[in-house]
């Protein structure tokens, strides 16, 4: 019986799985995460703020196994051969394979920028995300007995749409901060450093200024068209003038990355052709000598015909390469042409907090409650893709009304 094995249980991964697993074709899964539980990764910057539990972005892998057609392994994948077709897991364990999907994911980017990794909060796991709350929480308990205000301050490197999601969740996690610290709400300080000057660069002008008005009206604190040069320990160093290259430090005890991402480091240290752990893949999404290794998701790159750039990384891409994976190898297994990965983004929504939104929807610019209630329509509908029914009714979000 052929042996397909599925690396990562993130958008890609389960949308693979769920497809193959509707299939009547004679073939065995082995699905292998790090984790036993999937996260919805677009929903970690508020289990990082605390305006949600972890529960509410997490469910069981094994909630979407069919046991009749899959084996679920928990483990850590190190290094894939593609010559001898093997995955070799952290266990000493190795999976031999006929067709391999990697949906390995994302992983926070430094770009070399010194002191980010030491001194630095990530945000690109369930872990993480608690550790910046917990983090967060023991700083408001530290300022209580030391009254430093800089335990109240709270930078965010990076206004990325990352980053303004996760503004947006912070500025309202503020009260159960304040109570912490036994301080009122505008007494926490939010900053955002970010190197330019135009902020959500894929929204036209008027949309990218409603989401800065209201952070700002809700107390962000901008430091815009200012480099990151350096972190020290709880220190953001900028350059604060392009001419003369002056710099500038801003004292904060919480300091959270959020400036870009790259893929796996899997895909580098498994010798494929890749930049920043995204391989340039064929268009049937087979790595290019390999036909029989699909990389989807995060830790792939898709050329986009009209701006010639790759597609950017989304949840919503990686969904429907993982629908393309999983058509082109059962295409493969009854020995039949494979398709060709075409894309068309329906656009995309970013929150600011739970109740205001805006973003795209098709060519439409949506702002606003309408904006909130769509994000989470969007959500169900991507959690329904990967969980089913059970996982949506469960851990949907239906607060639709404000
Ligand atoms: C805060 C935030 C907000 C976002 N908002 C949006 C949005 O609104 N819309 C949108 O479309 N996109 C959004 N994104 C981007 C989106 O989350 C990613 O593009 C998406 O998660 C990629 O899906 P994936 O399946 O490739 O990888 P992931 O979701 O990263 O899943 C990878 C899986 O692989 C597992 N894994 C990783 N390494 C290993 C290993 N070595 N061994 C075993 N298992 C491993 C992980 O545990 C995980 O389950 C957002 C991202 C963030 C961080």
């Amino acid at each position: 019986m052929k042996e397909i094995v599925i690396l990562g249980a993130g958008y890609a991964g389960l949308r693979t799985l769920r497809e193959l697993q509707k299939s009547k074709e004679e073939f065995h899964i082995t699905l292998v995460d790090q984790n036993t539980y999937h996260f919805e990764a677009t929903d970690l910057h508020e289990v990082a703020a605390g305006t949600q539990p972890k529960e509410k972005i997490t469910y069981p892998i094994k909630d979407v196994v069919n046991p009749e057609k899959t084996t679920f392994i928990q483990a850590t994948v190190t290094k894939i051969d593609r010559d001898s077709q093997k995955v070799a897991l952290a266990t000493g364990q190795e999976l031999a394979y006929d067709y391999l999907v990697v949906g390995l994911g994302f992983q926070s980017e430094s770009f070399g920028i010194p002191g980010v990794s030491e001194n630095a909060l990530e945000m690109v796991d369930v872990d993480s995300a608690v550790k910046v709350n917990q983090h967060i929480h023991e700083m408001m308990r530290q300022y209580a007995a030391t009254k430093n205000e800089d335990f109240l301050k709270i930078v965010v490197c990076g206004a990325g749409f990352t980053g303004i999601e996760l503004l947006g969740s912070l500025v309202e996690g503020k009260k159960e901060m304040a109570e912490i610290a036994g301080v009122t709400p505008d007494k926490i300080q939010i900053y955002c450093v970010e190197a330019v000057t135009r902020l959500l660069p894929m929204f036209d002008e008027k949309l990218a200024d409603y989401a800065i008005k209201h952070l700002t009206d809700w107390g962000v604190q901008w430091r815009t068209g200012k480099p990151i040069k350096e972190i020290k320990p709880g220190i953001v160093v900028y350059q604060d003038d392009a001419d003369t290259g002056a710099r500038k430090e801003l004292a904060a005890k919480t300091i959270i990355w959020t400036t870009g991402v790259s893929g796996s480091h899997v895909m580098g240290e498994s010798g494929f052709a890749e930049r920043r752990g995204r391989v340039m893949v064929s268009e049937d999404l087979t790595d290019n000598d390999h036909k029989n290794v699909y990389v989807i998701g995060d830790v792939s790159a898709v050329m986009d015909p009209e701006s010639q750039r790759p597609y950017p990384t989304t949840a919503q891409i990686a969904l429907k390469m993982g629908s393309m994976a999983a058509k082109n190898i059962l295409h493969q297994l009854k020995g039949e042409k494979t398709e060709t990965f075409t894309f068309k983004s329906q656009g995309s929504v970013a929150s600011i907090g739970n109740s205001h939104a805006l973003g795209l929807v098709g060519k439409t610019s949506v702002k606003g409650y309408p904006a909130s209630f769509i994000k989470k329509m969007i959500m169900n509908k991507s959690l329904l893709e990967t969980g089913g029914v059970k996982e949506t009714l469960a851990k949907g979000r239906f607060d639709l009304y404000h």
